[in-house]
């Protein structure tokens, strides 16, 4: 059986594949804090398909780099590199793209990757590796509690999109505004709650409150995905409460208030050691 990839998760570490070069098909905004990356290139076209939800590592070019300097200095290990973590939001295997759906956060010109994203357009370009497997592919329950914020958009849409169409339950999305609202592929029993938080700089228990309200039925499973804080009130409940296994669930911080995405990372290493 398919183990769901969550925390705590101690794996040998792979040699990393090389970092490759994707250029901008198109960018658009998608709703006002959501900025979608058509992605494509030479390295793209060979692009595995269907791996909606997996990760993918993006290098953010320098602004002074031209595309050759950028791609040589992507294979030079001695060359500083600014890397995030972002989620395939959908693959095109016959034209050889990948998309990736970016949160907009404020204030600009202190996130690189979302500063990037802002103003992306056709003929830019950014370093990338990966993708990952697809995070959740296991679906053994009868009932689903999902959690995610704008930045897990394009992973909790993957997993509702993978899910047998028979599910019932609850995700809870939380968005900026309430056009950032999305249309999703879910199954017809998931009832899908937006809530609008408006400052995601300031911490919100919103989606906590709403999830520990629900009566719990004996066949759960979750999916939890978002800013540190709410992600780690959910996790303890989940696991440590509600006593539900961390290896057929998928509980993951993706970002957290104040801290730049490698601070992230080192805390999240410190709290699994
Ligand atoms: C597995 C995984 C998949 C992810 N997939 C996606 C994805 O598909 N789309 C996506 O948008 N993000 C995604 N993220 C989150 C993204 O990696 C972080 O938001 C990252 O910090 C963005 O990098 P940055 O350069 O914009 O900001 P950083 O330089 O990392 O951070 C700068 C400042 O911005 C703040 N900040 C970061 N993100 C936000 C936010 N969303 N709202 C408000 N403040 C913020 C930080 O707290 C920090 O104070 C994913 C993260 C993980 C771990």
């Amino acid at each position: 059986m398919n183990q769901i990839k969550s925390i705590p998760r101690r794996e040998v570490k792979k040699p990393k594949p090389p970092l490759k070069c994707a250029v901008v098909i198109s960018s658009t905004r998608l709703t006002p804090n959501m900025q979608r990356v058509v992605l494509g290139g030479p390295d793209v076209a060979g692009f595995t398909p269907d791996r909606a939800g997996a990760n993918l590592k993006i290098c953010v070019p320098p602004a002074a780099l031209t595309p050759n300097a950028f791609r040589a200095s992507l294979s030079d290990n001695s060359a500083a590199k600014i890397l995030r973590t972002f989620t395939v939001q959908s693959s095109d295997p016959v034209r050889g793209t990948l998309t990736v759906d970016f949160a907009l956060h404020e204030p600009v010109g202190h996130a690189p990757a979302g500063d990037w994203a802002r103003t992306a357009k056709p003929g830019d370009f950014l370093g990338y590796r990966g993708p990952s497997d697809k995070k959740m592919t296991n679906f053994t329950a009868g009932t689903y509690i999902l959690h995610a914020d704008m930045t897990a958009l394009p992973a909790i849409g993957a997993i509702l999109a993978d899910m047998p169409r028979t599910a019932a339950g609850h995700a809870f999305i939380e968005i900026t505004h309430k056009d950032d609202v999305q249309n999703l592929d879910a199954p017809e029993g998931i009832k899908i709650n937006w809530l609008v938080h408006p400052d995601p700089s300031k911490p919100s228990t919103q989606a906590i409150q709403a999830i520990k309200a629900l009566s719990l039925p004996d066949s759960l499973q979750v999916a939890v995905i978002g800013e540190h804080t709410v992600v780690a009130d959910l996790r303890d409940y989940f696991l440590k409460q509600v006593g539900l296994d961390p290896l057929q669930n998928y509980i993951s911080p993706y970002w957290k208030i104040g801290l730049k995405e490698d601070e992230h990372q080192i805390l999240k290493k410190s709290e699994r050691d």
